[in-house]
């Protein structure tokens, strides 16, 4: 029932668009952090089965290389907390840099020494391909693997594999 203040408001939203999503993206509940590797978590935010590609916080407390993988779509980075770099990079990724990275982009993460904790936001899209010192593919994730690896976490924590749909869309 509409009453006389938001009777003559225009609907903000179509009925069959897919539902916001609003969350406290460092969230007090360790459990929502779902390990990948030792010392490296993601945090998902939103999982979009659309368009293919997700959003997620990536959190690393070691020192070390993260990761090899190449990326055939664009991915958006945010640093919130501590730095990074990439081996094949001569830049440094500190708390408030902005990375655009375009499709084709091959790249080794690093957290040197000394940061003790790095929390960057990335906007992934399509997939990214993890690839050996030549290059080659070796595996792969998608918008589906890491809601299968967030379901599988989210199990095992006691919060139930569907938690994970609070961020698919
Ligand atoms: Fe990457």
């Amino acid at each position: 029932m509409a009453d006389s203040a938001t009777a003559n408001k225009p609907p903000t939203t179509h009925p069959y668009a897919a539902g916001e999503l609003v969350l406290d993206a460092i969230p007090e509940d360790e459990r929502l952090w779902v390990p990948m590797t030792d010392g490296v978590w993601f945090r998902p935010l939103m999982f979009n089965t659309v368009q293919g590609g997700w959003c997620h916080l990536i959190r690393v407390r070691k020192a070390g290389v993260v990761s090899r993988h190449r990326h055939p779509d664009p991915v958006h980075g945010l640093v919130l907390k501590g730095a990074w770099r990439y081996l094949e990079h001569d830049w440094v990724a500190t708390e408030g840099t902005y990375i655009f990275e375009p499709p084709s982009e091959t790249h080794t993460l690093v957290v040197d020494e000394g940061v003790g904790e790095m929390i960057t936001f990335f906007q992934v899209t399509g997939s990214l391909h993890y690839v050996d010192e030549a290059g080659k593919a070796i595996g792969f994730d998608d918008v589906f693997t890491r809601i299968d690896l967030a379901r599988a976490h989210y199990e095992e924590v006691g919060l139930g594999a569907d938690y994970v749909r609070n961020f698919v869309r």
